[in-house]
Parts: structure tokens; C-alpha cells; sequence
């Protein structure tokens, strides 16, 4: 029997798929050292543990209104507020069971078929696949390495049609760790208002910010001809070490809050009530153990990018934010490790895997095939072990 077409263009998490691996040969036996998923390495904070406790001891395990708790829907509305500038009402928040729900929710509540979504890569491999589940079609922008891969007003000109409905915007970006200036948001809040499309803003990783020179900024905080066609998506799986638990919202323009609301009310009803209720705790409780991963990302950042710019033929970026280390590996092209060739970032990663058992992201799913990206979610210990390694690894090509 023909199973969906739709369902078998999708390509799966590449992502997800290198972290099973590397947890699939730890549980072999083998001393792997994994750079692979975006996935804080610290235990979730203890006051909010006890707040998903207490959920249960208390009885909240019923479901709840679809787009979350009305006290969650109003936190998260105070959050906007005091860190972004953004005034919401809790009718325009909707929680879904992480930000890649809310971020699905978001091209099913915009997209028609055929609609086009500008895409800047490198870009998190999801986007794409998002978009042509909802029936989009994604329009990869490919940027480039001497703009710190920032988009230009030209290329963001050059790329739009008619049929572009919306573009995707990520800072701090995953892969790149860059964060967007001020003066580039205004150009990107410029170009949708004046082609009358929404931005999908990701600021998941707003909090992991390591220089002081750099500053979070909401586009949805640069006016309301912009903050109408913003889509904010934001959750606490990343600043918070939550990854598990599953939380993550958007907050949009009403009509747009409503249909997401209404989509999840069928695919999903609501999110898990106890992680909402640990979701509250994490967003009005103490905000001292955001501040103690970030000084800890922080340190770890300074380490692995002196790390990899003292090994031969690998060159990067300086990350402002987020956990990654976004690596060209280009200059080894041609190389042998043994009998194989390198002529990707796909057979360096395969390699590496292979015969020294460091896991990492080939970015061919990214939008770029020459680069790899190292996660430093992991400890420092980790990270000596694996740079080490990686370090071996370069030498020893042939
Ligand atoms: N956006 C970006 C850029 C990400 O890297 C991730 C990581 N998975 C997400 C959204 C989704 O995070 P989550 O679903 O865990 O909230
Ligand atoms: N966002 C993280 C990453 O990029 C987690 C895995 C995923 O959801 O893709 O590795």
C-alpha cells in the first residue's frame, strides 16, 4: 500500500539520529565522545524538579486548555515584558510540548500550499522539514562566512517572490552561535513590512550570550508594524536544562495565536501538565542558575574555539552565543584517513567517528556540506577529551 509522499519526502533528524548513535556505541562499551545533539549537560535545577513534584503530589495530571495553564500563558507574558520589551496578552501565547511544536504550529497556521519560506542558511535543520510538512516550500538563502553569515538586504531581495510568505530568523543562531544587531533587525523588520510577511523569530537560545558587546533584541520589539507579523518562539528546554520535559510557546499576533491553539487542540490538547507547572517555577522562580550555565557555556566557548584555532587545516568563527562551534573543514579535503578520502564534512564526521570515536554534526542537512558543528553542551573534561582527539585525528591525515 502507498504510504504518504509527503511523509516520505521528510528526511529525519539528522541530529537526533548522530546522538542515538554515539549513545548506542556508549552502551556498547566504547569511550565516545559526543559533540553531536544541542542538549545542556547540567541536571535541571532543583526548585523546579520540585515544582513537577509537587504537580503530581498535588493532582495536577488532568488536561489542561489546549494553548497551556492560564498561569503559565500569563508568566510567559510577564517574561516578554521584562526581558524584551514586549507587551502580550495571554490570548496571544500558546504553550506546545517544546519549541519545535510551537514552531510547527506556526508554519500550519500561516502556510497555504505552495507558500514560499525564506530560510537564511546555515540554519537548523528542522526549518525545512517543518515547512514542507505544513505544505510550504522552503527557499534556502545561503549566506556567507565574510558577512559572519549574516543576511544582506540584496540577498533577502533576491530571494523573495510573490509567493514568499514568511522568513525564518535565528539568533543566537544554531549553527552559528552569531547574534543578530540591532541594525540587521531593523533591515529584516524593514524588508517583511515592506513585502507584508511574517518573521518567524527563534530565540530559544536568547539567555546563552557570552559577550558583553552583545545583546538579545527582539525584532517583535522594533515597532507594530513588525511586532503584527512576528511570530516569537522561545521555550526553556536550552536556558534551562529542560530538554526533557518538553515545554516550549509562541507568542503572535491574535488571530494567529488562535488558529495554533486550535490546530494543537486536535494533534495534541495540551501540553503535559506537569511540565507546565515546572515551566512557572522556571520562569518566576530565581534566575541565578541561568546566569551559572551561561558562565559555564561561557567558559567552555573560550576553551573549545582556542582548541580547534590551534589545529591545522580547521577554521571557525568566534560564537556569541548559544553551545555551538561551527567548524569549515574544507582545507581537508583530499586528505586520506586510511583507504577513505575526505570531500565532505559528512566522511571527515564518519571518520572521526569511526577511528576515534568523536561524535559531531555534518552540516550537509544545515544548508552547508563543508562545515561540522561541535556542540560544547558537554563538560569541559569532555570537551579536552574530544578536542584532543579531534586534534589527533587532523594530524594523522594523509
Ligand atoms: N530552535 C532551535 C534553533 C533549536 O536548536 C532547537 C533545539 N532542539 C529548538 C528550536 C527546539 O527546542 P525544543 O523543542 O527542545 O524546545
Ligand atoms: N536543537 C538541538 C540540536 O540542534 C537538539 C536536537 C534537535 O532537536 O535537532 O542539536
Amino acid at each position: 500500500m502507498e504510504l504518504s509522499r509527503k511523509a516520505m519526502g521528510i528526511k529525519p533528524s539528522s541530529t537526533m539520529e548522530i546522538s542515538s548513535k554515539a549513545a548506542q556505541l556508549k552502551a556498547e562499551g566504547k569511550d565516545v565522545v559526543a559533540f553531536a545533539a544541542g542538549e545542556p549537560d547540567f541536571d535541571t535545577p532543583e526548585h523546579i524538579c520540585q515544582a513537577g513534584i509537587r504537580a503530581i503530589e498535588t493532582g495536577m495530571t488532568r488536561y489542561t486548555p489546549a494553548a497551556g495553564t492560564p498561569a503559565l500563558r500569563q508568566a510567559v507574558c510577564g517574561k516578554l515584558k521584562q526581558d524584551n520589551g514586549l507587551n502580550y496578552t495571554p490570548a496571544q501565547v500558546v504553550i506546545s510540548n517544546g519549541a519545535k511544536h510551537s514552531l510547527m504550529n506556526a508554519f500550519l497556521a500561516i502556510l497555504n500550499e505552495g507558500d514560499e519560506v525564506l530560510i537564511p542558511a546555515p540554519y537548523w535543520l528542522s526549518y525545512s522539514e517543518m515547512v514542507r510538512i505544513a505544505g510550504g516550500v522552503p527557499v534556502i538563502i545561503h549566506t556567507k562566512k565574510e558577512n559572519q553569515f549574516m543576511l544582506t538586504k540584496e540577498e533577502l531581495e533576491q530571494a523573495y517572490t510573490p509567493k514568499t510568505k514568511a522568513l525564518v530568523l535565528t539568533s543566537p543562531s544554531n549553527p552559528t552561535g552569531m547574534v543578530t544587531s540591532r541594525k540587521d533587525l531593523e533591515m529584516v523588520a524593514d524588508f517583511a513590512v515592506r513585502h507584508d510577511i511574517f518573521v518567524i523569530s527563534d530565540e530559544i537560545y536568547e539567555k546563552l550570550i557570552y559577550d558583553e558587546d552583545k545583546q538579545h533584541i527582539s525584532i517583535a520589539s522594533l515597532g507594530k508594524e513588525i511586532y503584527d507579523r512576528t511570530i516569537v518562539i522561545n521555550g526553556i528546554s536550552k536556558s534551562y536544562a529542560m530538554t526533557g520535559w518538553r515545554i516550549g510557546y509562541a507568542a503572535a499576533p491574535l488571530e494567529v495565536a488562535k488558529l495554533m491553539a486550535s490546530l494543537q487542540s486536535h494533534m495534541a490538547s495540551n501540553p503535559n501538565s506537569i511540565a507546565q507547572e515546572a515551566a512557572l517555577a522556571a520562569l518566576e522562580g530565581s534566575q541565578n542558575c541561568v546566569a551559572e550555565m551561561c558562565a559555564e557555556f561561557r567558559k567552555r566557548r573560550d576553551y573549545i574555539f582556542e582548541r580547534e584555532e590551534a589545529i591545522p587545516l580547521l577554521s571557525a568563527l568566534k560564537p556569541e552565543g548559544a553551545f555551538y562551534l561551527f567548524v569549515d573543514i574544507s582545507e581537508t579535503y583530499g586528505k586520506r584517513c586510511g583507504e577513505k578520502e575526505i570531500h565532505s564534512a559528512a566522511d571527515f564526521a564518519s571518520a572521526l567517528l569511526e577511528q576515534k570515536y568523536v561524535a559531531v554534526v555534518p552540516c550537509a542537512d544545515f544548508g552547508m556540506p563543508d562545515y561540522m558543528r561541535l556542540s560544547y553542551a558537554t563538560s569541559m573534561e569532555l570537551i579536552k577529551k574530544g578536542m584532543d582527539r579531534i586534534e589527533e585525528f587532523v594530524k594523522e591525515l594523509q
